[in-house]
């Protein structure tokens, strides 16, 4: 299990990640989302000891990266930057990362099999397309048949049959019961890939819960009318205990509202209906609204003296749910 304690780390005057604690738990994947610059890679560079925390700890089933003997064999990694030599082929850039990792030679020919590169694996690594870089970084992360597996950004760039390739990969691994931590910026991937999600924004813990129960706070309906005849279906709504507020182009909308029973209180009171529609506030808006602040930090280029502002905070859209 991967545990961070109060994990800090800052460069200069920049407070890269911010007190950060919390474990990825065994068995499923988990998210790390957060907008860019929000502190990610950089975390995931302290998990294996590729920079070292300002303060505070993490620990990979109780130990440091470093106090691990052959790490390989506990956590398997792809991080953004390629780390593979252009000029070696696939086969033995694999083969050289086992050997130096005491892991048999059978292994290498697993693996190539497992990302679909056997049949290029000795082609240089130089020609090879961003999906192949991808898969070949994978075939590295997965040589040592780690318990744990950490993909930073994995499906960025790539097209959208490396992007399902990549996401089923990583349910699998899940299901075997390994620990998946994958980290994006983008919430519409975490909502299809990740069973619990880690939010962060400036380095700072944002949300810590399962994707279902992220889902359950955010994912908030209406029912969008539109009429000629206002008082007519506001008084109708009223007399059915629904309460209309205001939406775009002269639109009204009943938070929660049952599209059927709408359209029928309509009729039966005689009123015509232009529009009624279903509207869902999608994730990613529930994202954008947990991360506004540091949006808004990355954007000013620099910390704002003044701290949050008053946007900050859940405000636009419907009201939440008490
Ligand atoms: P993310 O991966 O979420 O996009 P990063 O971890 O890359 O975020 O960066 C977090 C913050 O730390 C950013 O403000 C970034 O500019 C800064 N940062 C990251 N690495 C370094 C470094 N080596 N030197 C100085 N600042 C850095
Ligand atoms: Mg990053």
């Amino acid at each position: 299990m991967i545990e961070l304690h109060e994990l800090t780390k800052r460069y200069g005057d920049t407070v890269a990640v911010d007190r950060l604690s919390f474990q990825v738990p065994q068995g499923v994947v988990t998210g790390f989302l957060g907008p860019n610059g929000a502190g990610k890679s950089t975390t995931m560079r302290m998990i294996l000891d590729l920079d070292h925390p300002t303060s505070g700890r993490v620990t990979i089933d109780g130990k440091r990266y470093g106090q691990l003997s052959e790490p390989l064999k506990y956590i398997g990694a792809l991080l953004e930057a390629k780390a593979v030599h252009p000029g070696r082929t696939a086969y033995d850039h694999l083969l050289w990362l086992a050997q130096s990792n005491r892991i048999p030679r059978g292994r290498v020919d697993e693996v190539l099999a497992l990302v679909g590169l056997t049949g290029v694996a000795k082609k240089r690594s130089r020609g090879f397309s961003l999906g192949m870089g991808q898969r070949l970084g994978i075939a590295s992360a997965l040589l040592g048949d780690p318990e744990i597996v950490m993909f930073d950004e994995p499906v960025n760039g790539l097209d959208p049959e490396g992007i399902l390739w990549i996401r089923n990969l990583m349910k699998g691994l899940a299901s075997e019961g390994r620990t998946v931590f994958v980290s994006s910026h983008l919430m519409s991937e975490m909502a299809l890939t990740a069973d619990h999600l880690v939010v962060i924004g400036r380095g700072r813990l944002l949300a810590n819960l399962s994707m279902a129960e992220f889902i359950k706070q955010n994912s908030r309906s209406a029912v969008r009318v539109r009429t000629p005849h206002v008082e007519q279906l506001l008084t109708a709504l009223h007399s059915a205990g629904l309460n209309a507020v205001p939406g775009p182009a002269a639109s009204y909308e009943i938070e929660d509202g049952d599209l059927a029973h709408i359209g029928e209180l309509a009729a039966s009171h005689g009123v015509t209906l232009h529009e009624l529609s279903p509207q869902q506030a999608s994730l990613e808006e529930a994202f954008m609204q947990m991360t506004a602040d540091s949006v808004q930090y990355q954007a000013g280029g620099g910390p704002s003296p003044a701290g949050p502002g008053p946007d900050a905070a859940w405000g636009t859209g419907w009201k939440e749910k008490s």
